[in-house]
This record gives C-alpha cells, structure tokens and sequence, in this order.
C-alpha cells in the first residue's frame, strides 16, 4: 500500500513539475537553510522506506504495529494523495517546489485555498503520519515525520514573509482569512 501510495505521490509531483517548467522567477529564497532542509528531508521520504521495502538493512529499528494502524495509516494516505492532487491542481503554474516566485506571479485564493494557507504542507503532515503507521520500522517510519516538522517550523514563516513582501496588503487580508493548516473558523458576531 505504501508503495502504491508513493508511486502516486512522485507522479502527481512529477506531472505539476512538468507543467511548470521554464518560467522566469522573480523573486528566489533558495539558501543554505532552504537546501538543508530539503536535504534534511530526502532521506526520510525517499532513501529509507525504499531501503526498508527492498533490503533487510533496517531491520533493526523494525517493531510490531498493532493490526489496526495500517488501516489508519490507508485512511491518511489516501487523504493526504488528495489533499497533495489538489494542492497543485489549485496552484497550477505558480507552484514551485522552492521559496520562489515567477513572473506574473498571482496570489492563488481560491479551491482548496479559499480557507487554508498551507494546504500542501497539510497534506504532507498526513502523508507523514501515513508513513509511520504503515511502516513498522522506527528508521522508515519515523524520519520523515521529524525531518518536516523541523522544515514546517522553519519554512512558513520565511514563505509568508516573501509573500508578503511580494504581495503586501492582498497577502496580510489573505492570512486573516485563513488559518495555516485548518480553515480559519469564522465566528459572526451581532454587534
Ligand atoms: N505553502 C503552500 C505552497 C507550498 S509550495 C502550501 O502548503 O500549499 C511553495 C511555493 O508555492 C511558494 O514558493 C510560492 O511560490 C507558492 N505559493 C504558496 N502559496 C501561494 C498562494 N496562495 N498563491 C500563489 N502561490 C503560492
């Protein structure tokens, strides 16, 4: 299942990298820091739950799972496939793997983005999840959940401030509309 599930996700990311291939940027914020956290996140998404599927290296850190997680973890997986498709669907030719923004840039605020900031990252939490519920395996499992913590916690902020600089006041409305992960509730109140 995990499998499956990774091959999907690389092809949804493959397809919408293709898509956006060639136009210009305007605006990069690809440093040191931005490099290792990608870096950081690499082998805990790709290199160590191939090598757990393919090799008997990790069997270490293998440990039981109760029978029930693998459900939860399908029941995540698919929902994070979902969220990850619309994601990119919505953002069309303005995603963009890095802190980078192209030319002609727009403020995407509508689909999945009408109420969410982060809707991506959203579905890359719960792809996270998903992986160590379905992979019974502290290494291949877990790695990733900690390695994209750290790059959430660092990352968003640094996005928001460079979309705020591109974008200014329409960015601030922007973020008091939406909340970063769950849509911001809007309480009404009869003044
Ligand atoms: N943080 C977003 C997008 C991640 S991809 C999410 O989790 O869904 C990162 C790139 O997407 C940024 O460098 C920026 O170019 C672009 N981006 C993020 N939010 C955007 C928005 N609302 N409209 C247009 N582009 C956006």
């Amino acid at each position: 299942i995990f499998l499956v599930g990774f091959v999907v996700f690389c092809g949804i990311r493959g397809a919408f990298k293709r898509r956006t291939k060639g136009t210009e940027m305007v605006m990069r914020r690809v440093d040191r820091v931005e490099k290792a956290l990608l870096l950081f996140l690499i082998p805990g998404t790709l290199v160590l739950p191939l090598l757990y599927l393919f090799t008997p290296w990790l069997a270490f850190t293998d440990y039981g799972l109760p029978a029930v997680m693998p459900y939860c973890g399908s029941v995540l997986m698919v929902a994070a496939l979902w969220v990850f498709w619309r994601s990119h669907a919505d953002l069309g030719q303005t995603w963009s793997q890095s802190l980078e923004l192209r030319k002609g840039h727009q403020l995407v605020k509508h689909g999945i983005y009408r109420s969410i900031r982060h809707p991506m990252y959203a579905a890359i939490w719960l792809w996270c999840l998903a992986q160590g519920l379905l992979l019974g395996n502290w290494l291949a499992g877990w790695w990733a959940l900690i390695a994209f913590a750290v790059m959430y916690f660092v990352r968003t902020p640094r996005e928001e401030q460079m979309m705020y600089q591109f974008f200014g006041q329409e960015y601030q409305d922007y973020t008091r509309q939406t909340g970063r992960l769950f849509p911001r509730l809007h309480i009404k109140t009869d003044a």
